[in-house]
C-alpha cells in the first residue's frame, strides 16, 4: 500500500465517529476538486467557532488488541490492518494541508501494546505536527483508554479539542459492549482529569493559549440502554466536567462481529437524543422535564421540546410581552437568538400581533399554539393571518 492507500484504509470506517458537525459520509461538495472528491477521508466540517473546514478523520493504526463487540477494528476480525509511524503520518498530513486538501485533523487509533503506548504515538504525531512542521490548524485528539494523567495533560497542550468515547452510559451497560474496557478507571476518570487540569492550571501558552474543549460519544442503542440513562450521564458530565457536547452514534451492526445480528437502531433516535441534550445544555431544561415514555425513551414521533410544550403550555400559553428569557426558550420555535430579538423588541413597545413576530424571524406556526400576544391567543390570530 502507498501512503494514500494506507490513509484510505485507516479512514474507511470513520463515518462512525461523529465530530465537529462533520457529515456522516465523506461528502463531495462542489467546492471540492476532483482530486479531493476521491479523498474519502476528508469531511466537510464545522468547527466549534462556526468556521467550515476540510477535516481529515483517521486512525494512526487499525490494529487493536481490544475486542469491543460493536467495533470493525476489534482484535481477531479478519481484514487487512494498516499502521502509520508518527513521522510518516505527520509528513503526509502536511502535504495534504499544503495542497489545501485537509485543513484540520481528527486523530484516533486502535490500541496496541496498551493505552499508554498508543497515547504516546498520538502525542508524538501531534508534537511533530505542531512543533517540527509548524501546523497551526485545528486538531482534535483522542485520549486512549488506559492513558496516564501526565499524557492527558500533554494532549491538552497540543489539541483544540480532546475526546474520550464512553460508548455506554454506565459500567453495567459498557460490559455489554466492551467487556475489556473499564468504565470508571479507563474512560470516566480521564474526563475528570481534563477538567481538574483546566481548573487547577492556567492554559498552556505554547499552542493557542486556551485549554481544549471536551466531547464524548455513545453508541446509542448498542447496549439496550434507555435514553434516560444516556441523558443522565450526559447531563452530569455537562454540569460537572464541562463536557461541551455528547455525540450519539445510532448502533449499526458490523459484519463479522459478535453484534452482527443485532438490529440497527433508528437514526431518528440519534436525532432526538441530540435535541434533548441541547435542551439540557442551552435551553435551561432539567432532566426531569424531558418527556420520557414509560420505557425511559424519548418519543420518536415528536421533538422533545414540542412534546414538553404540548404537555405544559397548550392549556397555559405564555404571554410573550411578559415571559422571561428562560421561559421564552421553552416555546417551540424560539431559540436563543429569537428570545433575544423578542426581548429587544419589547423595549420598543408591546408585541400585539403575529406580524410583529414575523418581522423578528420567528416561525409562526410553531410558536402560535403556545403563546398569548397582549392577552389574546396567538393560534386564533394564526387562522386569520
Ligand atoms: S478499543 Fe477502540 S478500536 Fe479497539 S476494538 Fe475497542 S472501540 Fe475498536
Amino acid at each position: 500500500m502507498d501512503a494514500l492507500e494506507t490513509l484510505e484504509s485507516l479512514s474507511s470506517q470513520m463515518e462512525l465517529e461523529h465530530a465537529e458537525e462533520s457529515r456522516a459520509e465523506p461528502a463531495k461538495p462542489a467546492c471540492f476538486t476532483p482530486k479531493e472528491k476521491r479523498a474519502a477521508f476528508v469531511y466537510p466540517a464545522q468547527l466549534p467557532n462556526g468556521k467550515q473546514v476540510k477535516l481529515l478523520k483517521t486512525l494512526l493504526s487499525s490494529a487493536c488488541e481490544r475486542d469491543c463487540y460493536y467495533c470493525p477494528f476489534r482484535a481477531g476480525r479478519d481484514f487487512r490492518r494498516a499502521t502509520f509511524k508518527p513521522q510518516e503520518f505527520a509528513e503526509l498530513f502536511m502535504k495534504l494541508n499544503q495542497s489545501n486538501m485537509a485543513e484540520g485533523i481528527f486523530l484516533s487509533s486502535g490500541i496496541a501494546a496498551g493505552g499508554a503506548n498508543t497515547q504516546n504515538r498520538i502525542l508524538d504525531t501531534a508534537d511533530i505536527l505542531r512543533n517540527r512542521l509548524g501546523f497551526r490548524g485545528y486538531m482534535h485528539l483522542k485520549i486512549m483508554p488506559g492513558a496516564e494523567k501526565a499524557q492527558v495533560e500533554r494532549v491538552m497542550q497540543l489539541a483544540d479539542r480532546v475526546s474520550i468515547n464512553l460508548e455506554a452510559p454506565n459500567t453495567e451497560r459498557l460490559a455489554k459492549l466492551a467487556p475489556n474496557k473499564t468504565f470508571i478507571e479507563e474512560l470516566f476518570r480521564p474526563l475528570q482529569w481534563v477538567e481538574e487540569i483546566r481548573r487547577s492550571q492556567p492554559a498552556y501558552k505554547g499552542w493557542n493559549g486556551r485549554w481544549p474543549s471536551t466531547v464524548t460519544q455513545f453508541v446509542a442503542g448498542g447496549s439496550d440502554e434507555s435514553d434516560l440513562e444516556l441523558l443522565t450521564t450526559t447531563d452530569w458530565l455537562m454540569k460537572n466536567v464541562r463536557l461541551k457536547r455528547a455525540y450519539f452514534s445510532a448502533f449499526r451492526p458490523i459484519h463479522d462481529t459478535p453484534m452482527e445480528n443485532k438490529p440497527a437502531v433508528d437514526p431518528l433516535r440519534e436525532h432526538r437524543l441530540y435535541q434533548a441534550s441541547f435542551l439540557l445544555r442551552d435551553y435551561g431544561f432539567d432532566l426531569e422535564e424531558m418527556p420520557f415514555t414509560g420505557t425511559g425513551n424519548l418519543p420518536l414521533s415528536t421533538d422533545p421540546k414540542l412534546a414538553w410544550a404540548q404537555q405544559n403550555l397548550k392549556e397555559k400559553p405564555l404571554e410573550l410581552n411578559k415571559a422571561e428569557r428562560r421561559e421564552l426558550l421553552r416555546i417551540p420555535g424560539i431559540g436563543p437568538k429569537g428570545a433575544d430579538a423578542i426581548l429587544r423588541a419589547r423595549r420598543a413597545g408591546k408585541l400585539r400581533n403575529l406580524s410583529a413576530l414575523r418581522k423578528l424571524g420567528i416561525v409562526l406556526p410553531r410558536v402560535a399554539p403556545f403563546v398569548l400576544l397582549d392577552g389574546r391567543r396567538a393560534d386564533k390570530q394564526l387562522a386569520l393571518f
